[in-house]
């Protein structure tokens, strides 16, 4: 048959629209956008009869192609997602997963009033920072604490209020641009604060930063490389030498911690994120970090530090413009609390729990989904593989965790197409590709979400085998 009389064969929207098996699906979608999503399925087979792509017009997968639009448009554009890459905080797919207890606290809050920003002991206006103000600073050592939007709305917070119009020294080799076009120099440019950068890519000395010092100087600031590393010939001035010598010109120390761990890490083999209360315990008078990084909470930027310095950084206007919401706030008070029980940290957080997660765990949930899929179709390609998962989030960089994987094929069809079929699918499913074969990583599944993902895997090998 030639493109035109195929094209000719295609029914038009309204014919459709009337079919009796198309009614019922209006129950899950509104009228207006059933249409946009029958739409859509025609012009997509226009298009393919044009290039060739297909070279058949028939009702039943014209019918099959709308139903599943319409069940996708119905579920909403942002929906839950099965992360099966490994990558522990993972900024394209909402970071860090919150405990079912601090999601309890979230509706709690959500659904009524609150004592938001009233004191209940004194039946006045109260403070939103009070929640959590008490907490982080136990949890800390901080003199003080407040939190905001996000960790970049803290450090230009910070710079607005520390350093308008004033000398910001900070290290070459920490000018960093954290994904999303987060970039050090721009976000100095942006609170006013004039940037004096100080040593070379590689190596600052101490004696850099004392050279750049002078009457204009209003911070000296450490920025946490994140994403990347700069490895061999390297030097960085400790941050107990930059707090010694900012108390010596007296000037305050700030610290972008970036991630901002509670948990040390490195007891469990993964290096290079220090502990939020150790660099207090060190004299830096600024800290900022994220709240949905290693803290595993809701999306938020928390500041502490000297008394006198988080007062003028919450006095200023800019606090306003960039304050934390009440559903964060509660998630946050909650994950906050359950950091106060040090043993229930490793269970209960769950960004902690993947991190640290035993790989025979991992491997018994590989296996797991494997069996669960295991049904001798000489097509199918199920393989258990060692590889290694990422933290992400810019968080413990250069550090690669020990995993096992389930390495997935179905034969004769591209894993680029298998990849495609499991993000479209329902549940959604994002996993990545290596080496021809689709690379499944069970440590980011959580042990409630393997009969989803196995259900999802399922529906795909149904489709070609
Ligand atoms: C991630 C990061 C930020 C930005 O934090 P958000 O909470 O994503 O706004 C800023 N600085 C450093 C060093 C970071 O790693």
């Amino acid at each position: 048959m030639d493109k035109k009389t195929l094209l000719r064969k295609i029914p038009s929207v309204n014919e459709i629209l009337n079919m009796t098996e198309v009614q019922q699906w209006f129950s899950l979608l509104p009228r207006p956008l059933a249409v946009k999503a029958i739409r859509e399925v025609l012009e997509e087979l226009r298009t393919g009869i044009r290039s060739g792509k297909y070279r058949d017009v028939r009702l039943e997968d014209i019918l099959s192609n709308v139903e599943k639009n319409i069940r996708f448009l119905s579920e909403g554009s942002f929906r839950p997602v099965i992360n099966a890459t490994g990558v522990v905080i993972h900024t394209n797919l909402g970071r860090a997963p919150l405990p079912v207890s601090v999601v309890q606290r979230i509706v709690e809050i959500a659904r009524g009033y609150s004592n938001l920003e009233y004191s209940l002991a004194e039946g006045k206006r109260g403070e939103r920072y009070d929640h959590i103000r008490g907490l982080l600073k136990d949890l800390t050592g901080a003199e003080d604490a407040i939190a905001v939007n996000n960790n970049a709305a803290a450090v230009l917070l910070c710079l607005s209020a520390l350093a308008r119009g004033r000398e910001v020294v900070v290290s070459r080799g920490e000018l960093v641009e954290i994904g999303g076009a987060f970039r050090i120099p721009d976000v100095m440019k942006q609170s006013g604060a004039v940037l004096k950068e100080v040593g070379t890519t590689n190596k600052t000395h101490l004696r850099d930063y004392e050279e750049a010092i002078n009457e204009e100087t209003a911070l000296l600031l450490k920025v946490h490389q994140s994403n990347y590393r700069i490895i061999g010939f390297t030097e960085e001035v400790p941050i107990e030498e930059l707090v010694a010598l900012g108390r010596r010109k007296n000037i305050p120390v700030m610290f972008d911690l970036g991630s901002g761990c509670f948990v040390d890490l490195s007891e469990y083999g993964l290096q290079g994120e220090p502990v939020v209360r150790d660099i207090i315990k060190k004299g830096v008078d600024i800290v900022t970090f994220s709240g949905d990084k290693l803290l595993g909470g809701p999306q938020a930027g928390i500041i502490l530090g000297r008394r006198e310095l988080i007062r003028e950084v919450a006095r200023h206007p800019l606090t306003r413009a960039v304050r934390i919401d009440k559903l964060t706030l509660s998630a946050l008070q909650a994950v906050l609390y359950l950091y106060m029980d040090t043993e229930k940290v490793k269970e209960e957080i769950p960004v902690i729990r993947m991190l640290l997660q035993d790989k025979e765990i991992i491997k018994k949930r590989a296996q797991k989904i494997i069996r669960a899929l295991k049904d001798n179709n000489k097509r199918v390609f199920l393989k258990l593989q060692q590889d290694y998962s990422q933290a992400g989030g810019g968080s413990l960089p250069g550090i690669s965790m020990p995993t096992y994987v389930v390495a997935f094929r179905i034969e004769g069809i591209p894993v680029v197409e298998i990849e495609k079929l499991l993000r479209m699918g329902s549940p959604a499913v994002v996993a990545r590709i290596k080496e021809e074969a689709l690379i499944i990583d069970p440590r980011t599944v959580d042990d409630s979400e393997v009969a989803l993902l196995v259900k999802a895997l399922k529906e795909v090998i149904n489709r070609f085998v």
